[in-house]
């Protein structure tokens, strides 16, 4: 069973739960070949240095002085050692320990300068900013059939779940750019260090020490110091692979976590909540057969191979530092250099080790984060496949009453959704002018709403063409062309935001202009009613003293919000669905004076309430099959509009009453 799948299974219960197998998780948990791992960084780095490229300069120059700074009074206090052992001039002793002093104190202050704006540059609310804006510009600018389609909402769940658990992905990448960097520094310091350790010569007096001098045996110990160097970070990654692995159940151990962990905190469930108790279902999910409790494999991979690779890597560490403390010692021992320099060796090696321990650490996480950033890449490489035109829309013409030299035509147009063979409309040919009431009727799956999100260009045509003026709406400007349309979607969504600013949809807003809208879609009373008039919040998320709002309302509201964009075009599907019956009849007495000289197409159920439109367009089936006046239809004795007409009468009390 997919993951989704068994999600889905999981949350309605219909199914038995079970936890996703590892083959359907396959993509992301691959090992990325190492050409492909390093071009995946190297893409993440340009997008981060576009977004900040303060992060990579404080982050540089922080990781310099921090690296570099302990080396230098490693160095220093080397030579103070060997002095105190050696000479013991006085005045050297005095110079040196001024100048290790000062040194120390200046990088010191430069460092925690230099960390202040390293911090500032890398918070982490911020650069949370900076990822959302990367997926949201690709969200708003990509075409509404791929915003609209599964796989990219399953890329945009994987990411949002990659970056929840540890990071991975974008944000990963700079956690790894400053560990590489650090390391790189640090190698680089403690070779400089490191190479008269192996330089110096054993004194000739040393007898049989002065084996120590011989080539073979320093490569012998080179090797063995570096073969113990990788070991540790080797089995580290190791260690990591596993929860890259387990990337898939984790991500799905997320997902349940945050729907039956939050779902008891959810105020649109309280209701279900309580009276089926479903927390009962929510406690059974999360601590038993979640992925994340002790008996579930992630638990039995952590306290098994993970933890024994991770214990292996430390003791290994440790013997490196037994290795390096016998030969510097035999070394110092033998005459090749002072007792003060053992510090200097030892310190410098073992952090010349950590170095190189650090930079395979950070080259293996940047591959294993390959994985992840292919995820993040191949949802920001969704190609925009919809032409987008560059002829300009004059909006005016479409405010001019009665021009009818401005008109939209669908001519012979057809449509299937992206992966279905069905055709969701077919056949459509109609034209409407400027200033025209058209209401589109037909029942549920007839074609209303399609008809409504290709005039929008949400989608376009797959044969046919619809024409602007008799030039295809494609060859104008994408934004230009959708600004034209004010829509109220049947599920539209208001914020808690203050009243007027839901309206406008913006902060800063005409007042009078937004007053009028609302008293236009009949929300005027309950306007005065208001404490705090258009700066009244709706709901109470974000203030206390917010306003809760009844569907009624809020399509009131809804309504007047696409009043106050004056778009020459106001489509309206079901807007009184949700209004009572006094309400519903106020809102169509004064339709004209709602929509003034606008052209207004009208989706309906209802069709009582589309008698005052000038042209019925009835769907059925993907197709026109009748248009006219109600009038007309109604009087088309065995036609679609007549039926459905009778059809909602015989439900309403009295036989003789009008349907409603
Ligand atoms: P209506 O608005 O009249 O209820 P729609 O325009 O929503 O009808 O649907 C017309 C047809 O297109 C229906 O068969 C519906 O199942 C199908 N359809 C609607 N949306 C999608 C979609 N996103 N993907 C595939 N098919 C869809």
């Amino acid at each position: 069973m997919p993951a989704c799948s068994s999600f889905k299974a999981a949350i309605t219960g219909r199914e038995e739960y079970r936890m996703p197998k590892r083959s359907a998780h396959k993509k992301q948990t691959d090992k990325v070949p190492l050409k492909e791992a390093a071009a995946l960084n190297w893409r993440a780095f340009q997008i981060w240095w576009e977004l900040s490229p303060r992060f990579f300069i404080s982050t540089t120059l922080f990781a310099l002085v921090s690296v570099l700074a302990p080396y230098a009074e490693l160095y220093l206090s080397a030579l103070i050692l060997n002095e105190l052992s050696g000479a013991r001039d006085p005045q050297a002793l005095l110079r040196l320990a001024a100048v290790t002093l000062a040194l120390a104190a200046g990088l010191a202050l430069l460092k925690a300068g230099l960390s202040r704006w390293k911090n500032a540059c890398s918070d982490w609310g911020i650069q949370w900013f900076q990822r959302r804006s990367v997926y949201t510009q690709k969200l708003l600018s990509m075409d509404f059939s791929k915003m609209d389609d599964a796989h990219t909402h399953d890329l945009l769940s994987q990411i949002r779940q990659n970056d929840q658990w540890s990071g991975w992905g974008l944000a990963r990448f700079l956690w790894n750019f400053e560990e590489g960097l650090t390391a790189v520094l640090k190698v680089g310091g403690g070779i400089a260090l490191t190479v008269s350790l192996f330089t110096l010569p054993v004194p000739a007096h040393a007898g049989e020490l002065t084996a120590l001098n011989h080539p073979l045996f320093v490569v012998l110990v080179i090797g063995l110091l570096l073969a113990v160097t990788f070991l540790a970070p080797l089995l580290a990654n190791k260690a990591e692979r596993y929860w890259v692995e387990a990337a898939g159940q984790a991500k799905f151990g997320n997902r349940c976590f945050n729907f039956f962990g939050m779902f008891p905190f959810d105020r649109e469930r309280a209701l279900d909540l309580r009276i089926y108790r479903q927390e009962r279902f929510c406690i059974k999910k999360l601590m038993t057969e979640s992925v994340f409790c002790p008996g579930s494999p992630i638990a039995r991979v952590a306290k098994g191979p993970m933890s024994a690779y991770r214990a292996l890597g430390a003791a290994v560490s440790v013997l490196f530092t037994g290795l390096v403390y016998v030969f510097v010692c035999l070394k110092a021992w033998a005459g090749a250099f002072g007792v003060g320099s053992i510090a200097q060796y030892v310190g410098a090696v073992t952090a010349l080790s950590g170095g190189l321990s650090d930079l395979v650490s950070a080259l293996g996480s940047m591959r294993n984060n390959a994985a992840f950033l292919r995820t993040t890449f191949e949802f920001l490489d969704i190609p925009n496949e919809m032409y987008r035109g560059s002829l300009p829309v004059e909006k005016r013409a479409f405010c001019e009453k009665g021009d009818n030299e401005y008109e939209i035509e669908f001519r012979n147009v057809g449509f299937q959704y992206p992966g279905s063979s069905q055709w969701a409309l077919r056949h459509v040919s109609l034209k409407f002018t400027a200033g025209e009431r058209l209401a589109v009727v037909g029942r549920n799956g007839s074609g209303k709403t399609t008809f409504i999100k290709l005039l929008c260009r949400l989608y376009d045509p797959t044969e046919g063409e619809i024409l602007l003026n008799g030039i295809d709406i494609r060859k104008y400007q994408y934004d230009e062309y959708q600004s034209i349309f004010s829509v109220v979607f049947q599920d539209f969504q208001l914020l808690s935001v203050p009243l007027g600013e839901n309206v406008a949809a913006r902060a800063a807003y005409d007042l009078a202009r937004a007053e009028a809208c609302l008293e236009k879609a009949g929300f005027d009373g309950r306007l005065a009613e208001l404490p705090e008039g258009l700066d009244t919040c709706l709901y109470k998320d974000f203030d206390e003293q917010g306003v809760e709002i009844s569907g009624g309302e809020a399509q009131k509201i809804a309504l007047a919000r696409a009043l106050y964009k004056e778009a020459p075009y106001i489509v309206l599907d079901e807007p009184t669905a949700a209004l009572d019956p006094v309400a519903e009849f106020e809102v169509y007495a004064k339709f004209d004076e709602i929509v003034e000289d606008k052209t207004a197409i009208y989706i309906s159920h209802r069709l009582s309430s589309c008698r005052f439109c000038s042209r019925i367009l009835v769907f059925d089936q993907g197709g026109i099959v009748q248009q006219g006046s109600h009038e007309q239809l109604v009087a088309e004795a065995g036609g679609k509009y007549h039926a459905l007409w009778h059809a909602q009468a015989q439900y309403y009390a009295k036989p003789e009453a009008e349907p409603v």
